[in-house]
């Protein structure tokens, strides 16, 4: 119901160059509009973010521009959807090993496999599907080729509808595919498939700050008026130096992700190339799907039984913003991959220290100055993994700090800009000090009957 409301309103034209009927694809007003769907509803912001990053860019930008003129123009008018579709049952993180295949038939191509977990999975009119060619051998290529599928055509079968934890108004499942798409819907990419899917998903990465804006100026709304209007132990909540703790917190996410949004905005038009674009892109999806959900987390706390309510928005939002943790791009795996490239940078340019590179990177050289103390250290270059992501996300935190030292030089309001710098200095402490103490321990292979504390007493 809200759904179809909002689609009347057309919004994904924001998304659509002006020649296909839409007002021009412009970064900032792409985020505006997530920003404003999320303050009402996160899954709606996600439904937004899928159409228009997964779907409605890429066709923009790859494919011919007869086939992008005709797709585009029904987005702009009849409301028509798209969604992407890379994961596998049995390969997500490892997406560059998927088993869906390609072959040349007829006038196409016969693209046959299993996807599932696809946002919009039985809505979608059309689908940008990722497969390998099969070669002569029978093997797989190496490279990813491109589609897009009219769902008007036969082939994609919803197997199971999956019954989600969260983000209800969006479907999910697993399809069996087994479809015929004509030559001229297969995507040509400028170089290679898997750089054209770096592109799509940098940038996707890069606008994940309009799905949390909403979001998070919604909880650092809805926070704040509870905290000041519940009364406990005879005074306002807002009175506890805990609660002041929490909610400075909240709005330190909230600033941090209006400077990421400025960021997004002048850096990632749809125009530029963003495949080798990993650090920022990387460092601002998890830092602020990380953030959403701490502020989520918060809320809950704050917010005390009713949170828990199925229908409040604390407990919603806890559910609903954590698998942002987990799609495009597992957090765990990319706070792994910040370190990787920013141990090959230091390497290849000879940096001494961990503070030299951060001084020398334009992403990171403003934040430098509030770091110097505790990164002047020299790096070693053999970390072990879960060193490797404490460390990316470190690193995540100083690209914040640093997109947030630039946004109070526009102007933003500047208690929030100094809190905001405060509370990620501290934090950028304590991740330092675990990189210190983490150890290589070692899970044991099974917990026992004989592990029982019973046994002990
Ligand atoms: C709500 C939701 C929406 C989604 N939307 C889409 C969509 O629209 N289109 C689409 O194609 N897919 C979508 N996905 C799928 C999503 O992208 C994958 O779930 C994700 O890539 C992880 O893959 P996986 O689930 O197979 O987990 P796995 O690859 O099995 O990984 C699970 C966990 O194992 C750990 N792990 C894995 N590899 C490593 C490693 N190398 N080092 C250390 N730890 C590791 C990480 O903690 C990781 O989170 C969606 C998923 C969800 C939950």
């Amino acid at each position: 119901m809200l759904m179809r409301d909002v689609m009347q309103c057309r919004p994904l034209r924001v998304f659509i160059s002006e020649k296909h009927g839409g007002f021009g694809g412009h970064v900032s007003q792409c985020l505006s509009m997530l920003e404003a769907s999320s303050y009402e509803s996160l899954p709606l912001s996600l439904m937004m973010g899928i159409n228009g990053a997964l779907f409605i860019q890429p066709v923009t930008k790859y494919a011919s521009d007869e086939v992008a003129s005709d797709i585009l123009v029904r987005f702009a008018n009849e409301q028509a959807m798209g969604g992407l579709m890379i994961t596998e049952p049995g390969f997500g993180s490892d997406a560059l090993h998927m088993q869906t295949n390609c072959r040349n038939e007829g006038n196409g191509y016969r693209i046959e496999g299993t996807k599932h977990w696809a946002g919009l999975t039985g809505w979608a009119d059309y689908w940008l599907l990722t497969a390998r060619k099969k070669k002569n051998d029978g093997t797989l290529a190496r490279d990813i080729e491109f589609f897009i599928h009219d769902s008007r055509n036969s082939g994609l079968v919803v197997e199971e509808y999956f019954e989600n934890l969260g983000l209800y108004m969006l479907p999910y499942g697993r399809n069996r595919i087994n479809i015929h798409v004509p030559e001229s819907h297969r995507i040509e990419p400028p170089s290679t498939g898997i750089k054209l899917m770096l592109d799509m998903l940098h940038r996707s990465r890069l606008q994940f700050p309009g799905m949390a804006m909403g979001f998070l100026r919604r909880i650092a709304d809805d926070a704040l008026e509870h905290v000041t209007t519940r009364n406990v132990g005879g005074k306002s909540l807002f009175q506890y130096d805990q609660v002041k703790d929490r909610i400075v917190r909240i709005q330190s996410w909230f600033t941090s992700c209006a400077a990421m949004c400025r960021f997004t905005s002048e850096h990632a038009p749809v125009s530029r190339d963003l495949s080798t674009v990993d650090i920022p892109a990387n460092a601002i999806k998890s830092v602020v799907t990380d953030m959403m959900q701490d502020a989520a987390q918060s809320f809950l706390q704050l917010a005390g039984a009713n949170g828990y309510r199925l229908d409040h928005m604390a407990g919603r939002g806890t559910i609903d913003s954590r698998p942002f943790q987990i799609f495009e791009g597992s957090n765990d795996i990319l706070y792994q991959q910040i370190t990787e490239s920013v141990i090959k940078k230091m390497r290849k340019s000879g940096l001494p220290s961990l503070y030299s590179y951060l001084k020398s990177n334009e992403l990171t050289s403003k934040a430098s100055e509030y770091l110097q103390k505790v990164t002047d250290f020299s790096m070693d270059q053999t970390l072990s993994q879960r060193k490797q992501v404490i460390l990316g996300k470190m690193l995540g935190y100083a690209i914040t700090m640093n997109m947030v030292i630039e946004l109070g030089e526009r102007g933003f309001q500047s208690q929030l800009i100094h809190n905001t710098l405060e509370v990620l200095s501290a934090d950028i402490k304590t991740m330092l000090s675990a990189l210190d103490a983490s150890t290589a321990t070692n899970p044991v292979e099974a917990i026992g009957k004989e592990d029982d504390w019973f046994a002990f007493v």
